[in-house]
């Protein structure tokens, strides 16, 4: 039998929200980007915000604690709190 740790198919929205006002990926940053160890967050070249792309987190933070604008939040599961 295959351990699953998680379903992700159970969830309504991805671990990791950019707050997009506060977002200021178009004046050049990429602190989130840079940081994430697994490459999950991108600059979405149209909008130039930043957004989770793939949902594989390891809820290690960098993202939002190195944010300098308080943009990201990541969503911890309630099974890892
Ligand atoms: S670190 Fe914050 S301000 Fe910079 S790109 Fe990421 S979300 Fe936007
Ligand atoms: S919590 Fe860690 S793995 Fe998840 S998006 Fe942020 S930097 Fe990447």
């Amino acid at each position: 039998m295959n351990f699953i740790p998680h379903d992700i198919r159970q969830r309504s929205s991805a671990p990791v929200l950019i707050d997009e006002d506060k977002c200021i990926a178009h004046k050049g940053c990429t602190v989130c980007v840079d940081v994430c160890p697994m490459d999950l967050l991108v600059i979405d070249p149209v909008k130039q915000k930043a957004f989770m792309q793939f949902d594989e987190c390891w809820y290690c933070m960098p993202c939002e604690t190195d944010c300098p604008t308080d943009a990201v939040r990541v969503n911890i599961p309630y099974l890892l709190k």
